[in-house]
């Protein structure tokens, strides 16, 4: 199937796709490194991030949680990124992959790793 896009487009769909990555990947290790460290109290003797008492405990695991489901939401998007570069490389970035029409490049802009166009996103999304 030929693409949607020039190739020149494609180029620079695969650079915003890259550098996506890169801070995504960024991201995700920077907020899996300060989960673990606030799990485990440092161990070089600096005790300043250890909880004093029950109040603060209950913060960290707030706080612990609220990184584990930004790191979900991320991951998500990096496994999107993933796919998107993928069907750079296939011929199909561009075309919505539930009913094969070209993706309205305004969107494409602002979600270069989406594999739907608007009207088949909304369908899924009320779908649930
Ligand atoms: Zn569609």
């Amino acid at each position: 199937m030929a693409s949607v896009l020039k190739s020149e487009e494609l180029e620079s769909y695969r650079q915003v796709l890259q550098n996506l990555k890169a801070r995504l990947r960024g991201d995700l290790n920077q907020m899996t490194d300060e989960a673990l460290r606030r799990h485990q109290p440092d161990s070089s003797g600096n005790l300043s991030n250890v909880p004093l008492h029950m109040a603060d405990v209950g913060t960290e695991n707030y706080d612990q949680e609220f990184t584990l489901g930004l790191i979900e939401n991320e991951q998500g998007t990096l496994d999107q990124v993933y796919e998107a570069l993928g069907r750079i490389d296939s011929g199909t970035f561009g075309r919505c992959e539930e009913c094969g029409e070209a993706i309205a490049k305004p969107r494409l802009q602002a979600l270069p790793y989406t594999a739907h166009c608007i009207q088949c996103a909304r369908e899924l999304e009320s779908r649930g």
